[in-house]
């Protein structure tokens, strides 16, 4: 149920309403937006009655909300919601841009794209530390080491950093990590979910491969529902019949997610198709579609990459990708 108030509610009888629903049990959160002032509640508001918290003075309109995500929903916080990340943002209508190695190799080649893809325009680095392969004898990623490396070149070129974190036992690694990633494989690991929601750090959530946008919104409510209000979405390419592409990339995830909730919505085209030609194209028409960043995957030396060489493209076609893609966001603007 939301609860729209009237502009400048009166202080007192709004404090007195919210605790009056929470002696009824019911969480109340509450949206300042620039035009809105919005409660949210959440428990079992069926024995609620609308119309006598309607009647209030300071009361505009209440709803309720059919939907099960309620603090990912964009009807409890009408305002598209900004992320801050050192002295970048997700979300604020800048086309966040996040480069790096699927997987870091070692210290020097995470300088070495660290420096490629900030001059290229980049605003965050990422790069695999802990990386779940499809089969155990591939690469499975330095861990603790890769972390560091990846955090020491994010560090010398000024670039916050996001890594894909595997079990919550990892989560002291990532101390100085800024963004921490949820993989595809793990977006229905709810008690991983559940113990992010008590981090501080903004988390960026993957689409699992057959997840519907229902069950994407639920699992940022996990982490939502804990405290942390900073979850990322990305479109990463879904299971289909097809078998050109590794996965297939639903575009329509970003204007559709935009609408039903109002957390940043980012695209990774690199995972989406598997395939380096495919990730300009698929980038511009994330950008056309409103994403409010990309995740792309850029290695000095593609075909020799330790992990996913056919899907990451080298430094100077990222450098020429994302001049293309500001011109795309400066024509098409968000909806
Ligand atoms: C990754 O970003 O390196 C990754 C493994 O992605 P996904 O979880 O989408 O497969
Ligand atoms: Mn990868």
């Amino acid at each position: 149920m939301v609860v729209i108030l009237k502009n400048n509610p009166d202080e007192a009888q709004l404090q007195s309403l919210i605790h009056w629903l929470e002696t009824k049990n019911i969480q109340v959160t509450q949206s300042l937006g620039e035009s809105n002032h919005i409660l949210g509640l959440i428990g079992d508001t069926s024995r609620i009655d609308m119309d006598l918290i309607g009647a209030l003075d300071i009361v505009d309109s209440v709803r309720r909300i059919q939907e099960p995500y309620k603090k990912a929903n964009r009807k409890f916080h009408p305002d598209d919601t900004v992320i801050p990340v050192k002295d970048t943002t997700i979300g604020n209508g800048e086309l966040a841009l996040i480069a790096g190695p699927g997987a870091v190799e070692n210290e020097e080649q995470m300088l070495q794209i660290a420096q490629a893809v900030k001059a290229a325009g980049a605003t965050i680095l990422r790069g695999g530390a802990f990386i779940g392969r499809s089969s155990p004898y591939s690469f499975q990623g330095l861990g603790k080491e890769g972390l560091d490396a990846l955090v020491k070149a994010g560090s010398e070129t000024g670039m916050p950093v996001i890594s894909e974190i595997m079990r919550i036992s990892q989560l002291d690694h990532f101390k100085d990590v800024d963004i921490i990633q949820v993989g595809a494989r793990n977006m229905k690991n709810f008690d991983l979910l559940k113990e992010l929601g008590k981090s501080d750090k903004p988390i960026l959530l993957k689409r699992g491969l057959s997840a519907t946008y229902e069950e994407l919104l639920m699992s940022a409510e996990y982490v939502m529902s804990q405290g942390n209000t900073n979850v990322i979405l990305c479109e990463r390419g879904i299971r289909t019949f097809e078998t050109y592409t590794t996965n297939t990339f639903d575009v329509s995830t970003i204007p559709v997610l935009k609408s039903l909730s109002h957390l940043p919505v980012v695209a990774d085209p690199c995972h989406a198709s598997g395939r380096a030609q495919l990730v300009a194209p698929l980038a511009a028409a994330s950008v056309a579609a409103g994403a409010d960043g990309l995740m792309i995957e850029v290695h000095p030396d593609p075909t020799h990459a330790l992990s996913d060489a056919k899907q990451q493209i080298s430094p100077a076609a990222f450098a020429e990708l994302a001049e293309t893609l500001k011109t795309i966001r400066n024509t098409v603007k968000p909806q």
